[in-house]
C-alpha cells in the first residue's frame, strides 16, 4: 500500500469523529484504510479490525475500550449485528467506504446501479458509454475497483472524472448516507440474501432506498415482475423500460450483447445515459459492448459457427438463460452444443431436463460431475468426456455453419481449473487455436 499524504484531505474528513476503525478488511475496507492514511491521519487515528484477518485490533472488546470515534463498516458486516449496535450505543458513529469517498467529490455526475441480478452487466454497459465521452470516467463500486480508490487517485493527482458509475449492493445501500446520485437504476428484483434480511420485502425495500439517494430519475427494468410491483415504493421519479416497449427498436438490432435478457439490460443502460446527457457516440459504444468476460461472452464467429463463453454459470438458472441466448443466435437452422459439467455442488441438474426435449440442443457432458449430470438429466445416450479439452475437440469436429458452441457448464471449475476465469480462458484459447488451424 503506497502512502502519499495529502494534508488538505483532513479537512474533508473533519465531520467524522476520530479515531476511525475500519471494520472488515476486504478490498473496499483496505481501500478505505489507504484513503484515510493518505489523508495524513496518524496510526492511532486509523485502526483496523477483522474477525477473520490480522488487523490492529484483535477483538470487538478492544474497540469498546477506545474513545468513541467512527466505524467504517464494510458491506459484509451486518449493521444490525450485536457488536455494531453495542458500539453505536456507546457513542460510535457509523459510516462506510462509499461515504468516505463521497467527501472527495466536487461536480462529478454520478450514476448508481443496484438489483438482484444484472448489476455488473448494466454497470459495464453504462461504463462503456461514459468512457467514450470522458476518458477519466470511473467505473467501480461493488464491481471491480472500490470507490475509495477513485478518491485516492485524486489525492495522487489523477484527473477528475466527469462521470462516475457505481455498482451498489443492498449492503452498500444500507450505509451510504453521503451518496448523492444524479440518476440510478434497479436492474432486476428477485428474492436473494434472505440470510441477512427477514423477508423478501425487507430486501426489496433496501434496494428501493436507492431512490432516496437519487436527484433525477431511477430507471427500472419492467421485465422483472417484482420491479413493477415495487416501482411505486421507490422514492422520487421513476422510469420503467424493457425491450418489448422500447421506443427505438432499430437500436436494439445493433446491440452485440447476446440474449433477450440483455436487450432489457441495454434499455435500462440507455435510459440512464440519456438522462445523464451523454452523446450518441456513447450510446453506440454500448451497442458495441460484447459482454463481461465469462458471462455469456461472445468469443467469436468462424465459418458461421458462434462460440460463447459463460464459464461463470454455476447455477441452473444461469445455464437456462445462456442456452436461450445461444438458441436465439442459432436461429431456426443451427444446433446448440451445450457443454455441461465440471465439479458438482449438489446441483439440481434435473431442472435442465427440459433441454432433452429440444432437438436443437446437443448436450455434451464433461468433468468430475458430467456423468452424474447426464444421469440426473436422463440423457444417458449423450456423449461424456473426462476432460473439457476432449469434449471441446469432439464438438469442434462436429460443428457446422449456424451452430453455437456454448460453455455454460453448471458445475464449478474446481475439478480441472483454478477458478471460472481459468476455465473460461482455456475455452477461449482452444477456440482461438481451432480458428487458426481451420482458417
Ligand atoms: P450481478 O452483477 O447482479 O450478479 P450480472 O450482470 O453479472 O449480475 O449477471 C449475472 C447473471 O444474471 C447473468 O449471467 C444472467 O444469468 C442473469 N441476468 C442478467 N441480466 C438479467 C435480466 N435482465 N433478466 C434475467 N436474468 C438476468
Amino acid at each position: 500500500m503506497s502512502i502519499q499524504v495529502d494534508f488538505m484531505s483532513q479537512n474533508k474528513l473533519e465531520k467524522f469523529k476520530k479515531p476511525f476503525v475500519v471494520v472488515g478488511l476486504g478490498k473496499s475496507g483496505m481501500a478505505a484504510v489507504q484513503l484515510l492514511k493518505n489523508s495524513g491521519l496518524s496510526a492511532t487515528e486509523v485502526l483496523m479490525f477483522d474477525e477473520k484477518k490480522e488487523g490492529d485490533l484483535k477483538s470487538w472488546e478492544e474497540i469498546t475500550k477506545l474513545t468513541p470515534g467512527t466505524l467504517v463498516v464494510s458491506p459484509g458486516v451486518p449493521l444490525k449485528g450485536l457488536q455494531i449496535q453495542k458500539l453505536t450505543a456507546l457513542g460510535w458513529g457509523v459510516t462506510s467506504e462509499i461515504s468516505l469517498a463521497c467527501q472527495f467529490l466536487s461536480d462529478e455526475k454520478l450514476i448508481g446501479i443496484t438489483g438482484s441480478v444484472a448489476k455488473s452487466t448494466v454497470t459495464s454497459l453504462v461504463g462503456a458509454a461514459l468512457l467514450k465521452d470522458d476518458p477519466n470516467a470511473f467505473v467501480g463500486g461493488n464491481l471491480g475497483v472500490p470507490f475509495c480508490e477513485y478518491a485516492v487517485g485524486l489525492q495522487q493527482g489523477k484527473a477528475k472524472a466527469k462521470y462516475i458509475v457505481l455498482e451498489l449492493s443492498s449492503y452498500q445501500l444500507e450505509n451510504c448516507k453521503d451518496l448523492k446520485l444524479d440518476n440510478s437504476a434497479i436492474t432486476y428484483l428477485s428474492a436473494n440474501h434472505l440470510e441477512r434480511y427477514n423477508s423478501a420485502d425487507e430486501y426489496y425495500m433496501t434496494k428501493c432506498l436507492i431512490g432516496e439517494r437519487t436527484k433525477n430519475i431511477c430507471v427500472l427494468n419492467s421485465a422483472s415482475e417484482d420491479n413493477v410491483k415495487y416501482a411505486s415504493r421507490v422514492p422520487g421519479k421513476t422510469l420503467l423500460t424493457q425491450a418489448k416497449t422500447f421506443s427505438k427498436p432499430e437500436l436494439l438490432q445493433k446491440v452485440k450483447l447476446l440474449g433477450a435478457h440483455n436487450k432489457d439490460n441495454f434499455c435500462v443502460a440507455y435510459e440512464l445515459v440519456k438522462a445523464t446527457g451523454l452523446s450518441d457516440k456513447a450510446v453506440m459504444a454500448m451497442c458495441e459492448f460484447t459482454g463481461l468476460s465469462h458471462r455469456i461472452e461472445f468469443v467469436g464467429e468462424h465459418k458461421q459457427i458462434t462460440f460463447i463463453n459463460d464459464s461463470k454459470a454455476t447455477a441452473m438458472d444461469s445455464v437456462l438463460v445462456a442456452v436461450q441466448a445461444a438458441q436465439e443466435k442459432a436461429g431456426s437452422t443451427g444446433l446448440v452444443y451445450s457443454l455441461l459439467g465440471g465439479k458438482d455442488k449438489a446441483l439440481p441438474w434435473e431442472e435442465l431436463r427440459a433441454l432433452a426435449k429440444e432437438k436443437q440442443i446437443q448436450p455434451v457432458f464433461f468433468g468430475a460431475c458430467g456423468e452424474l449430470a447426464r444421469e440426473k438429466m436422463q440423457m444417458l445416450d449423450r456423449p461424456y468426456f473426462t476432460k473439457l479439452n476432449d469434449a471441446l475437440d469432439s464438438v469442434f469436429a462436429k460443428a457446422k455453419a449456424h451452430d453455437v458452441v456454448l460453455l455454460s457448464p453448471g458445475g464449478t471449475s474446481l475439478d480441472e481449473f483454478k477458478n471460472f476465469e481459468d476455465r473460461g480462458n482455456f475455452f477461449k484459447e482452444k477456440v482461438k487455436t481451432f480458428i487458426q488451424q481451420n482458417a
